[in-house]
């Protein structure tokens, strides 16, 4: 029994470095998935920005050819006042003028403010780019150094699934038989180490005698919580 325990303790270290790899790789594709949602609120603000730049852009035009029809027509009227023949014409036509000039400044208030908006939005954008820039070369480390992660892992964690397999293989028919059947409901984790006197799979609070049977290690132990094979943390050394 000892040495049949012996060889759930190595399965459970082998199953642990798995978990170990998985949880690596998963950590990795945290980092890869931060990044890239990182990336694309730039992305966002920099759009954002954009839009904004084209449409303060658009204001501007629109007040300089506005500007340029008003100056038009003002020197068309400016030329107009040495022709009038009467009084009523000449006020008439300073009333065109003036609300022509308060036009003006209309619009030139507009292509001022638009021109500001420029300005901010321009350096905006410029400093989106770079970060932009940036947070792009991170996320191409980061995929490269996930697709590397992910090939040696994968060797690793193959070359441990069939040391793995070694193991089982080496258990006798009754065991193995309660070991594949709890694999088949537990999924990797059927062998799980007594942590302060706890199951370290479910965290059920074990009974002395079952913490005291498990270093006996003379019988297949466990968990009343969760039914998983309990051992002692340490490994094959047992004396
Ligand atoms: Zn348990």
């Amino acid at each position: 029994m000892r040495q049949q325990i012996d060889l759930l303790q190595q399965l459970r270290d082998l199953d642990d470095q798995i978990q170990t790899f998985k949880g690596q790789v998963r950590a990795r594709e945290t980092d890869v998935r931060r990044t890239v949602m990182e990336e694309s609120l730039i992305r966002e603000a920099l759009e954002r920005e954009k839009a904004k730049l084209d449409a303060a852009k658009f204001r501007h035009r629109d007040a300089n050819q506005n500007i340029d029809a008003c100056q038009m027509q003002l020197k068309h009227f400016e030329k107009q006042l040495s022709d009038v023949k009467t009084n009523t014409e000449y006020q008439a036509l300073l009333r065109e003028i003036a609300s022509l000039k308060t036009k003006v400044g209309q619009w030139e208030e507009q292509a001022l403010e638009a021109m500001e908006i420029e300005e901010v939005t321009e350096r905006h954008i410029e400093k989106l780019g770079k970060e932009m820039q940036v947070k792009a070369k991170l996320s191409q480390a980061e995929k490269t150094q996930l697709d590397q992660e992910v090939q040696e892992i994968g060797v690793q964690v193959e070359q441990l699934r069939m040391a793995r397999t070694g193991v089982v293989e080496k258990l006798t028919p009754q065991i193995r038989s309660k070991y594949e059947r709890l694999s088949k409901s537990k999924g990797e984790t059927v062998i799980v180490a007594v942590v302060d006197g706890a199951c370290g799979g479910c965290h059920y609070s074990l009974p002395p005698r079952t913490g005291a049977a498990v270093r006996r290690a003379d019988q297949l132990v466990f968990c009343e919580g969760c039914g998983r094979i309990l051992v002692t943390v340490q490994t094959t050394e047992v004396p």
